[in-house]
């Protein structure tokens, strides 16, 4: 089958510039998620292919240098955005470093045509291979297999990258007749385009997965202190109750709640009880262990799960947490200091009974309501 490159080329500058614009009418430069940068990549692919198709109708300064630098400006590119995504600082000597190189190596070599695009399909393989590190080195902490339609769509340039190197050192293939019909020229297109709506679709794909465990921490997290809220705790203490049950292990819960926290927030200001409760939050999480869960349960009240933990345990863990406030000093925005006490009642889970989450949450919350009566500043147990 005899494929015709110029028309390979068309269909490859309007795939990526769909893509280009695809991305760049959903991209946000306040999301930080590297799809700004993705979309200008598209958008530098589409001139370089468009300049390369225009190879000897236009100046070699424009359908060489230039569009030799955009390829590897698109792969420069592709890494911002990867390392926005990422979070993580941008190496730009590493990054931009083959940006500033092709201009020059290419203009050198101007009466070396067959050198060129070797030294091209070099800096190319060198930039891959950075972005395969990029991506390969942070594949734990990137959520779901979208980074891997990346890794394929980069070692197929690699591999693509190299075939082509070899083709041009046997003299089979000259890279410089890039709008020839030759199977070498149209293959390599026909790869390009496929690699680039692979890659596009795995970046989406990666932007969407991460989005997803963003928004299902948001969903699980209290704004205020970063504590668990009351939906996840609530799925927690249902998945603890039944391992108690099922392990026969101890499980005790604490309902804790500031005492008098309104007259904080009218001696010193609603800011500064936001600042209060960050700073209990702070506390609680400090003192309790690693298999404990606190999180906010509404207002100024606090809920812990103690798995593995029995009444005695608890009431030493509760009476720990009391005077740890008690004799914390915290301050409110105006830096004035502040005091302040906790009242804490215990539940601990009867396993011999058919109690249930509510059953549970219910005896700690009239636990709380007798420390209150009998004073606050205490730990009481129901
Ligand atoms: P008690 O010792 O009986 O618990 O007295 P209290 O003043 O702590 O309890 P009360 O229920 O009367 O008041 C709770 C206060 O907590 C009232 C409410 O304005 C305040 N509050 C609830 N949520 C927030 C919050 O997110 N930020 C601030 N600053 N205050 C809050
Ligand atoms: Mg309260
Ligand atoms: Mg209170």
């Amino acid at each position: 089958m005899q494929m015709h490159t110029p028309t390979l080329l068309l269909v490859n500058i309007l795939v990526t510039a769909v893509l280009g614009i695809g991305l760049g009418i959903v991209a946000r430069r306040s999301r930080r998620d590297g799809m700004v940068w993705w979309a200008w990549a598209m958008g530098a692919q589409t001139l370089t292919y468009l300049l390369f198709a225009l190879r000897g109708q236009i100046s070699d300064w424009l359908s060489v240098v230039l569009a030799n630098t955009l390829l590897v400006a698109t792969f420069a590119l592709f890494a911002e955005g990867l390392c926005e995504f990422q979070q993580r600082p941008a190496r730009r000597w590493l990054i931009w470093g083959p940006v500033l190189a092709m201009p020059l190596l290419v203009t050198l070599l101007m009466n070396h045509p067959q050198a060129r695009p070797q030294l091209a399909t070099l800096l190319l393989s060198f930039q891959s291979l950075v972005l395969l590190q990029l991506i390969i080195a942070r594949r734990h902490a990137t959520p779901g297999g979208g980074q891997y339609f990346v890794v394929a769509g980069l070692v197929m340039i690699i591999l693509a990258l190299l075939l082509r190197f070899v083709a041009a050192l046997s003299g089979q293939v000259d890279l410089n007749q890039v709008t020839a019909s030759h199977p070498a020229h149209a293959f390599s297109v026909l790869m390009s385009t496929l690699i680039i709506v692979l890659i596009a679709m795995g970046l989406v794909l990666m932007t969407k997965e991460q989005a997803d465990v963003r928004n299902h921490t948001l969903a699980m997290q209290d704004d205020l202190t970063g504590l668990s809220n009351r939906r996840s705790i609530q799925q927690v203490l249902t998945q603890q109750i039944a391992l108690a049950r099922r392990s026969q292990r101890p499980l005790a819960l604490l309902l804790i709640d500031i005492d008098y926290f309104k007259q904080i927030n009218d001696t010193h200001g609603h800011l500064s009880g936001d600042q209060a409760l960050r700073d209990v939050a702070g506390c609680l999480r400090e003192r309790l262990r690693a298999q404990d869960l606190v999180g906010r349960w509404g207002g100024e009240e606090f809920i812990a799960i103690l798995p593995d933990t029995d009444a005695v345990g608890a009431q030493a863990l509760a009476e720990d947490l009391r005077a740890a406030v008690a004799q914390a000093r915290f301050s409110g925005v105006d830096g004035q200091s502040l005091k302040m006490t906790i009242s804490i009642g215990l539940h601990a889970l009867e396993l011999s009974s058919g109690n249930e989450r509510d059953d549970m949450i219910g005896a700690a919350d009239r636990a709380l309501y007798l420390a209150k009566q009998n004073g606050r500043n205490r730990v009481e147990e129901l």
